[in-house]
């Protein structure tokens, strides 16, 4: 595997290899590595030539500066993993790297709708944050396969219109993983490493909320079995930021099912200080 830390480095590097290379895919992380991770960088090292992956935690995305300090960081143990994965190409570039005039946006993305709900609701900026990242390393790496995993529902929607408001709808293909997770159900997560040993077993709450919504659903109204869905929570000695049932393909919150419409069910809630989420495709 070559790491590089430098954009020119590996801009060189890739220009170079795209003569030969029939594509490129492209797995973009904040590192702390887990299975679901890799599990991206297996799926486009299936689908493509050159496997690149990143591992950047983005300053700008944070819109919590405590979430941002605590971001576990395990560079060894990740080069480790991505090694044994047969990733060909690592970036690990700094912030200054990334950001050379800085870190303030210089335009604001338009992200409509999407960025009033759900995560863009209880993390004002962090959307913007994401594309102001993604767009920097999707102009660095070009690839033709993006991996992103369906665990941030939202924001795989974001960087699809980050896609076409960068005009490249035509040159990068969206390719969405399914979200792995531990035995118990709980969704793999960087920041599952920060749970204490009794919160750990809790966590697993969160999928089982998710999955009493998709076990129970029948069309109609769906007030009370959300309802439901958050005292489990609560009980558990969750905070929490949502649970929604929304249409699958906007976002837009479902109240009364019709049997028909696509569905998914979103969540986000902290279990003391550490904020998780999570999703479920219900129909
Ligand atoms: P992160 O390092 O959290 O920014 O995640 C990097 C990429 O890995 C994103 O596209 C995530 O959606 C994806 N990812 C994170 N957790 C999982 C998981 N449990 N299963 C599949 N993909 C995941």
């Amino acid at each position: 595997m070559l790491i590089f830390k430098k954009s020119r480095q590996l801009r060189d590097h890739l220009s170079l290899k795209k003569q030969k290379a029939r594509s490129i895919g492209f797995a973009p992380t904040m590192g702390a590595l887990h299975k679901g991770h890799l599990s991206l960088i297996e799926a486009a090292k299936k689908e493509n030539d050159i496997t690149v992956t990143s591992i950047f935690v983005n300053p700008t995305q944070f819109n919590d500066k405590k979430d941002f300090e605590k971001y576990p960081v395990t560079i060894d143990e990740d080069i480790r993993q991505l090694e044994l994965a047969g990733t060909d190409i690592l970036f690990l570039p700094s912030v200054e790297e990334i950001y050379p005039a800085g870190t303030t946006l210089s335009q604001s993305y338009d992200l409509g709708f999407l960025e009033t709900v759900l995560e863009g609701k209880f993390r004002p900026g962090h959307f913007q944050g994401v594309c102001q990242v993604v767009e920097r390393l999707l102009l660095l790496v070009e690839p033709d396969h993006l991996y992103l995993g369906q665990k941030d529902y939202q924001q795989c929607m974001v960087i699809n219109r980050l896609i076409s408001l960068m005009k490249k709808e035509d040159s990068i293909k969206l390719k969405i993983c399914p979200t792995l997770r531990e035995q118990d159900g709980l969704a793999m997560s960087s920041r599952n490493m920060r749970l204490s040993a009794s919160e750990r077993q809790i966590a697993t709450s969160i999928y089982q909320s998710l999955s009493l919504i998709k076990n129970n659903l029948k069309p109609g109204d769906l007030s009370l079995l959300k309802q439901t869905a958050i005292n489990l929570l609560q009980e558990n000695g969750f905070r929490i930021d949502y649970v929604e049932i929304t249409d699958a393909g906007s976002l837009q919150p479902v109240s009364n099912w019709d049997g028909k419409q696509k569905l998914v069910a979103l969540c986000a809630a902290f279990l003391n200080e550490v904020r998780l989420i999570d999703n479920l495709l219900l129909n």
